[in-house]
């Protein structure tokens, strides 16, 4: 990267001011710094890439267990058939070649002390600095009866991209005419706020293709969804939604959508009000952060708290929590938005680095879903940090979600947009 393109990332980062020249780190630090990165997903990828970018000096190590990291974004589209697993699929070799390490291991813990890094194999990694950017994992105790076993072998989440991405997919295409598919939704927050919905909009998608009588139904634990008004006008075009015959039925917490109970063998889910019981079921249990966040003493109720002008962790001094895992309101749980908290936490610990202020971070997350064929919505903002409450705030009317009754021009245009951000993020992320 050029002496200008890193300047204009750093402003783009937030932290211009504070890093002003970026020549010869390692003549001025001396020793190299060293970074050890946990999780290999959006914003651990970002975030070491763009150190190594921004300072060749630093050692960086990213630390995740998988081979290759596997994106859940566009893993709803497996379901309808337009997309395979292979498509998401990415090795990190792109890092190595950022001059990466790479270590194929679980963290299972982070001594704030001696600072290091604690990985199952039984390694020590020293770091100056940390990130953190494990994502989500799930409240199994909130509905009775569903466990990590049944998700992988019977009843998916489906949550993380992967094999169980492929069983749903599975049963879906076994699933007889006529028959009727269950997505249970959870709680907020969560990982990708508009995701269930783009998932029941896709499986919807297959259904009128190959069972044109199959219902989906969503039990939601909520009464309200992202972008719902354009999910349901994109509902009522496509699948007949409000119609006796329509292909989409969402039922709200207050409608009985909450679901307390599974009884796997019948497939049957227990509500407050009623009983669903699904040929296809698919449960996304609430969320919370990963283990490994957990293990670290690095959250508070369920997230981890962060100063979110820098995503340094409140708890532990150096350890920087990204993406998912972080209490990053008013951000969703995004990979745009884990992305760019990523930028923002490596420009604060080059600064730190350096003896230097971090900067004004801003951020941006744009959101994309897929309803139908040629049927793209969106949402995006660009984001501020109120210091003073600790809150990122959208910047008034720097976005908003894409318009109602848009001509199909504009809703096939976004089809297109969605397929672009996939690409751009990736490359973002690795290349
Ligand atoms: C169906 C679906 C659709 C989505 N669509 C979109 C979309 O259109 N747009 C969008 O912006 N976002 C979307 N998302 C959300 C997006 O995938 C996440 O918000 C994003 O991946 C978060 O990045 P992250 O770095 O926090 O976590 P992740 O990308 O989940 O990465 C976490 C990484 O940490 C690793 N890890 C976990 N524990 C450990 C440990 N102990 N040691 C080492 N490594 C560990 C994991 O192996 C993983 O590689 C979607 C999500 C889903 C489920």
């Amino acid at each position: 990267m050029t002496e200008m393109k890193r300047r204009t990332f750093l402003r783009a980062a937030g932290g211009a001011a504070a890093l002003g020249t970026l020549g010869f780190p390692a003549l001025v630090l001396g020793a190299a710094r060293r970074v050890v990165v946990v999780g290999g997903g959006v914003g651990g990828c970002t975030a070491a890439k763009y150190l190594r970018k921004l300072d060749p000096s630093l050692a960086v190590t990213l630390i995740d267990p998988q081979a290759a990291y596997t994106s859940c974004f566009m893993s709803n589209e497996v379901l309808s058939g337009e997309r395979t697993l292979e498509s998401l699929t990415f090795g990190y070799d792109r890092l190595r070649a950022h001059g990466v390490q790479l270590v194929q291991d679980w963290a299972v813990g982070i001594d704030p002390d001696k600072q290091q890094v604690i990985t199952q194999g039984g390694n020590r990694f020293d770091y100056d600095a940390c990130v953190v950017s494990p994502g989500v994992d799930f409240k199994w105790e909130a509905i009775a009866g569903y466990d990590a076993q049944i998700a992988n072998e019977r009843i998916p989440h489906a949550w993380f991209a992967g094999p169980q991405t492929l069983l749903l997919r599975n049963q879906l295409q076994a699933m007889p005419e006529g028959g009727h598919v269950v997505i249970v939704a959870p709680l907020n927050p969560f990982k990708c706020p508009p995701g269930p919905y783009e998932r029941a909009s896709q499986i919807a998608m297959y259904c009128q293709h190959h069972k044109p009588r199959a219902k989906v139904t969503i039990l939601d634990a909520k009464d309200a969804f992202s972008k719902q008004g354009l999910y349901m006008e994109g509902w009522r075009k496509l699948y007949g939604y409000g119609t006796d015959n329509s292909l989409i039925e969402w039922v709200s917490a207050a409608a009985g959508g909450a679901v307390e109970e599974l009884d796997p063998d019948t497939r049957t889910l227990v509500g407050l009000v009623e009983d669903f019981q699904g040929d296809v079921v698919n449960i996304i249990p609430p969320q919370k952060a990963g283990k490994i966040a957990f293990a670290a003493d690095l959250v508070e109720g369920d997230w981890c708290p962060v100063d979110k002008g820098t995503f340094e962790s409140s708890r532990h001094p150096g350890i920087y929590v990204l993406g998912d895992a972080s209490s990053a309101e008013k951000m969703p749980k995004s990979a745009y938005a884990a992305n760019s908290q990523a930028k923002v936490a490596v420009a604060a610990i080059i600064a730190r680095f350096r003896n230097q202020e971090p900067g004004d971070p801003t951020f941006v997350n744009t959101c994309y879903s897929i309803v139908g064929e040629d049927f793209g919505i969106s949402v995006a903002a660009v984001y501020s940090l109120d210091s003073d409450t600790n809150t990122i705030e959208p910047i008034p009317g720097s976005g908003g979600v894409s318009p109602t009754n848009a001509s199909p021009e504009i809703r096939e245009r976004e089809v297109s947009y969605a397929h672009s951000w996939f690409k751009n993020v990736i490359n973002d992320m690795m290349e």
